[in-house]
């Protein structure tokens, strides 16, 4: 194994001359640490920087965070996906205020009992904001690592995880804890990336096992991946004046508490549409003005994908009582008719932007 001290010390140096330029490394704060660190879970660093930014803006620490309304906190996280994350920074939020004082706790074991922060985020946080000696090791870290030390490790495992924490520990320096683990981060980010790696421009390539073996493109080992579930759906836009008809997704599951227009299951032709429009809306023919397609659209979920094809229509008149009876979750959900200037501000999925992005133009 390379002598630990002088594989941290490279890296540390290393670090000191590349470190990446982050609004987050900006003013260290745990409390920027965790927003930032939970938004970069499974997303890239240049579409986390404005999101990051506009939350701040938003709710700058944690009180202001635990009294938003939950809308709110959707409505700055649209776009980024996996919005549970979201709705968990509030109920850790608000954890915080009523039981540390309302801020983030100062060790690794009160971190750890606060809503949607695992082991990772609690090491960032305890390392880089507290300076405490705790690893974070997420994907990445174990793409390093196991190349480092020529480990057949796979990156989602969490026997992978363990192992290379318990290797993290032993390299991890007590008095510049954060920075180690930010230099893991960056060498990951932009020297030891993925595939094919910038071996000639690596800090720590001495070291290095999989380097001196010809391996580096070898690990990690990759898990075979089986191919996602595909669901189709028929979106539905109803349009009345200057309102479209809206409804909220159930508040668990997927996409859950977001905004969503009408759909069915399956791909339907316009008759097809017109025909179930006149069932379940109780509308008759004179009421619906036109149905125009807005074409088809692809959202690839971590687990599942979806194929839709969307439809605007216009309504020429409509019953007071409307209701959607179908919906992705195949649960019964009411709607309503909101105007388009009030429903820009509420929170759709991303997987809905071919549509959202058309009617709020
Ligand atoms: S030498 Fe190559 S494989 Fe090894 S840590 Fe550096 S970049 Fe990664």
């Amino acid at each position: 194994m390379a002598n630990s001290v002088v594989l941290s010390a490279i890296l540390l140096d290393w670090f000191d001359q590349n470190r990446r330029d982050l609004p987050w490394r900006k003013d260290r704060t745990a409390y920027g640490t965790w927003i930032s660190e939970t938004m970069l879970q499974q997303t890239r660093v240049n579409t986390v920087i404005p999101y990051f930014e506009r939350f701040l803006e938003m709710f700058p620490d944690i009180p202001s965070l635990s009294a938003a309304p939950l809308e709110d906190v959707y409505k700055a996280w649209e776009g980024l996906g996996y919005y549970s994350r979201a709705a968990n920074l509030q109920k850790g939020a608000r954890c915080c205020t009523e039981q540390f004082g309302g801020a983030l706790p100062q060790n690794y074991n009160d971190l750890m009992t606060i809503q949607g922060i695992g082991p990772y985020t609690a090491g960032a946080i305890a390392s880089l904001a507290f300076g405490l000696p705790e690893p974070a090791v997420d994907g990445n870290v174990i793409r390093v690592f196991s190349r480092l030390y020529a480990l057949p490790l796979t990156q989602q495992d969490e026997k992978s995880k363990r192992e290379v924490t318990d290797l993290v520990r032993r390299v991890l320096p007590e008095d510049r804890s954060g920075d180690f683990n930010e230099s893991i981060m960056d060498l990951g980010a932009t020297v030891c990336i993925p595939g094919c790696p910038a071996c000639g421009i690596c800090p720590v390539s001495n070291f290095c096992q999989a380097f001196l073996l010809g391996k580096q493109s070898e690990l990690p080992l990759k898990k075979a991946k089986k191919p996602s579930p595909v669901f189709t759906y028929t979106i539905v836009i109803l349009k009345k004046g200057n309102t479209l008809f809206i409804r909220q997704r159930p508040d668990t599951g997927l996409l859950a508490n977001l905004f969503e227009f009408s759909s069915y299951p399956g791909l339907l032709h316009p008759g097809e549409l017109q025909t179930l429009l006149f069932r379940d809306f109780n509308l008759s023919p004179q009421e619906i003005g036109s149905i125009t397609s807005l074409g088809e659209a692809t959202h690839v979920f971590s687990h599942i994908k979806w194929e839709m094809e969307g439809y605007l229509v216009e309504i020429n008149e409509i019953n007071d009582d409307i209701y959607s009876p179908l919906q992705f979750s195949e649960k019964e959900e009411t709607g309503n008719f909101y105007t388009i200037h009030y429903a820009r501000k509420m929170a759709f999925p991303s997987a809905l932007k071919a549509y959202t992005a058309v009617v709020f133009r």
